[in-house]
């Protein structure tokens, strides 16, 4: 069976190609079409983009045409409270995820736009959607409404939905796989977009990502958490209207925001390590804020019994995870310092015989859609 995973920005359609043949799981390719919409780009939009995507498959010989291709998995990234596992795409289906375009305008239009492209040219195959928000949907009522007039969450369903919920998810099984006792897990996303999220028995109970994708940690251009009222401050003193604002929280703050550097976790790291105070506060920030949630979800759980780093920044910046789990030893938290700075892949990363276990798992969304995309298929 061939799954093709399609993950669509508003500029970008990244896609990943997997043979679920003979009872494996390869991905025979990976590729991006970057700058949709952009003069001098590789495509002037999303359906322009996915037949440049067709033209490298077959151009590298791993599909004649596609017509092989059975399934397509699509990320959706917000499914609101309707969907609450991956669904296949039919002309309801598409409607519902078109109600939630209003909940996240910047996402879920360029997600079906990418549907809607490969649609038209792999119209045989099954075109499932794996929402970002689905596995939030088990968060228990106290964790999702939020302290405002009631009618504001029943009329208009302002919530806690949660996102990064394909990766939290691929977490939970991975840590299911490797350490099945670990009942509690809390599980640390760190990337561009960072959130952490609490799981009990496979299911989420918290996160830290709200209504949008804005709340919670300090991220690469997102904020996070603030108090609201600087937004009217900032209206009335200075007549900031609400698209700069939310420009601003979304495209200026975090790590670009405080440095003055950089997006990039990795340019903050080397402007900190020549002296730059602004980078070394944001570098401060970001670790403080990822320890103070930490701290929140093993009360959430009474404890953990594992705490997992995944994305870019989890993943691959050992100083990072050093200076989050810092001081956290009354907690149980013993970060081995030889196996986190070694660590490569999926491994252990705390001192041995110590309670919370901790590790390090890249994060698979793609192959988490393409297996969800052949479940919807064999399943029907
Ligand atoms: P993602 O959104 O998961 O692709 O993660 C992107 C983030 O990971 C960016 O902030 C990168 O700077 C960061 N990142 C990638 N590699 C490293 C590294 N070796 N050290 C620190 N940050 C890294």
């Amino acid at each position: 069976m061939k799954i093709l995973v399609a993950n669509c920005g508003s500029s970008s359609l990244k896609y990943q190609l997997f043979d679920f043949s003979r009872g494996e799981e390869r991905r025979v390719a990976k590729g991006a079409v970057e700058k949709i919409g952009v003069a001098g780009g590789g495509a002037r939009d999303h359906r322009a983009a996915a037949s440049l995507a067709f033209e490298e498959l077959r151009n590298s010989g791993l599909i004649q045409s596609a017509e092989e291709i059975d399934g397509v998995g699509h990320r959706v990234v917000h499914g609101g409270e309707r969907f609450t596992s991956s669904t296949r795409i039919d002309e309801a289906v598409l409607r519902e995820i078109e109600a939630c375009c209003e909940l996240a305008p910047l996402h879920n239009p360029p997600n079906l736009a990418g549907y809607r492209a490969m649609k038209e040219l792999v119209p045989q195959a099954a075109h499932v959607a794996v929402f970002d928000t689905a596995f939030h949907t088990s968060l228990p009522a106290h964790a999702y409404v939020y302290g405002l007039p009631y009618e504001y969450f029943e009329r208009d369903r302002i919530r806690r939905y949660g996102f990064h919920g394909t990766s939290h998810r691929y977490v939970a099984q991975r840590v299911a796989a490797l350490e099945p006792a670990a009942r509690r897990i809390v599980s640390c996303h760190l990337g561009n977009g960072c959130s952490i999220c609490a799981i009990e028995d496979g299911r989420s109970v918290d996160v830290s990502i709200g209504f949008t994708p804005l709340e919670g940690l300090l991220m690469g251009t997102r904020s996070g958490d603030l108090d609201p009222s600087i937004i009217f401050h900032l209206i009335k003193t200075q007549g900031l209207d609400p698209v700069r604002i939310e420009k601003m929280l979304n495209h200026e703050s975090g790590l670009l925001g405080i440095s003055g550097v950089s997006n990039d976790m990795r340019d903050i790291v080397l402007a900190a390590a020549a002296g730059n105070a602004r980078a070394e506060l944001a570098i401060e920030i970001f670790c403080y804020r990822a320890r103070k949630y930490i701290g929140a979800y093993l009360a959430a759980l009474n404890g953990a019994d594992a705490i997992v780093f995944t994305a870019g920044i989890g993943e691959n910046s050992p100083d990072v995870r050093a200076r989050i789990c810092k001081d956290l030893e009354n907690l149980g938290v013993h970060l081995d310092t030889e196996s986190n700075t070694r660590a490569r892949g999926e491994c252990r990363i705390n001192v041995p015989g110590m309670p919370v276990s901790m590790w390090l798992i890249p994060t698979n969304e793609e192959l988490l859609i393409a297996r969800d995309t052949q479940r919807c298929i064999l399943t029907g």
